[in-house]
């Protein structure tokens, strides 16, 4: 059976002015496959820069798609006209992270919600518009729908942008950053009830973030992205508990710890800066950062995003083919001893 959604080798490029007449190409995903079922979530996480905005952006036909397909429940709509995408738009939404720039603050949430039911010309308003509210747990529907954005605490507003989304039932959400810029104390709320909307509709959501450590609560899968590319794939508990890629490591170590006691084995952040997209380094994109750079391999040859177990995918020189599969190198394996030792 085909995914929901699936993404085939999708670049989005970018042409920048430099100077009066020359331009550069901004490499924003750089060839990224992934496919996400009906009803699941996948989180894809990396630092700033990394693409991952501008891949979800891309997975519902918001950026423009320079290479690779786009393909929805089996049609491919990498160049369908807009005017034909109709269907495809009320089937796909998107939360944005700001929930504020994202609602017109001169509506009140009665229009605001009501805006998409009217754009797919869909009968039973105010009925749908109190049931999204009652979805996302605003209540009394009918007192809400009569306020103004600005009436809302930041968390309300989130929750507006979530029935906005859901008014018109799609299989599919795009979640960007969405709880980024509100409280922390609203955070957890507003992810266990995309979580729960996910069990009781069977929505599949691509849940875009810099927070690694909200993923687990929210993922089926998880991709680590790095300067345009996935580096790293599986589900939650493998990647953050027994990472592989080098940047996923960094990633991880550089998450706070809550527990004093663990702050001691805190391992370095990502050490150095990204480098531009505008100039992405030869063979291995995380070499100029990676702490098991291997001269002549990894700032030579591109890592393929390979198979290492069911499931478990990574684009690194330290996990090589042998006879029996893709097995980590000693590097590799030292490492990880070390970093046991290290934790005892
Ligand atoms: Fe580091 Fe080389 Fe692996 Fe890239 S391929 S992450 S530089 S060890």
């Amino acid at each position: 059976m085909a995914s929901l959604v699936t993404l085939d080798q999708v670049k989005v490029h970018f042409a920048v002015r430099k100077m009066l007449f020359s331009t550069q190409t901004v490499r924003a995903v750089d060839g990224v496959s992934l496919s996400l079922d009906a009803g699941e979530t996948v989180s894809v996480v990396g630092e700033s820069g990394s693409g991952k905005t501008t891949l979800g952006r891309a997975s519902l036909r918001l950026a423009p798609i320079t290479e690779g397909s786009l393909s929805f429940d089996g049609q491919d709509i990498t160049s369908v006209r807009e005017g034909k995408l109709q269907w495809f738009r009320r089937r796909a939404q998107a939360v944005f992270q700001d929930p504020y720039s994202s609602i017109d603050p001169f509506m009140d949430i009665q229009q605001i919600l009501e805006e998409p039911l009217q754009i797919h010309n869909i009968g039973d308003r105010t009925d749908r518009v109190h049931q999204a509210l009652e979805d996302v747990r605003l209540s009394p529907a009918g007192e809400i729908a009569e306020k103004y954005p600005h009436m809302l605490s930041g968390g309300q507003r989130q929750r507006v942008g979530i029935a906005r989304a859901l008014i018109l039932q799609p299989e599919y959400i795009l979640a960007d950053e969405p709880v980024s810029m509100i409280d922390a104390s609203s955070r957890t709320e507003i992810l266990y009830l995309m979580r729960d909307l996910q069990d009781r509709m069977g929505i599949a959501f691509l849940y875009i973030t810099h927070d690694i450590a909200t993923a687990r609560y929210f993922s089926d899968r998880i991709a680590v992205m790095y300067l345009g590319r996935v580096v790293e794939q599986g589900i939650p508990g493998e990647v953050l508990d027994e990472p592989l890629h080098p940047y996923t490591k960094a990633l991880i170590a550089a998450v706070p710890e809550a527990d004093p006691n663990n702050r001691l084995h805190d391992r370095p952040s990502v050490p150095g800066e990204t480098p531009s997209p505008t100039n992405v380094p030869t063979g291995c994109n995380f070499h100029s950062r990676c702490p098991q750079f291997m001269a002549g391999q990894c700032d030579v040859v591109d890592p393929m995003l390979v198979q290492v177990r069911p499931g478990r995918w990574v684009a690194c020189h330290l996990y090589v083919e042998t006879k029996d599969g893709y097995v980590g190198t000693r590097d590799a394996y030292v490492e990880t001893e070390a970093d046991t030792e290290d934790s005892k």
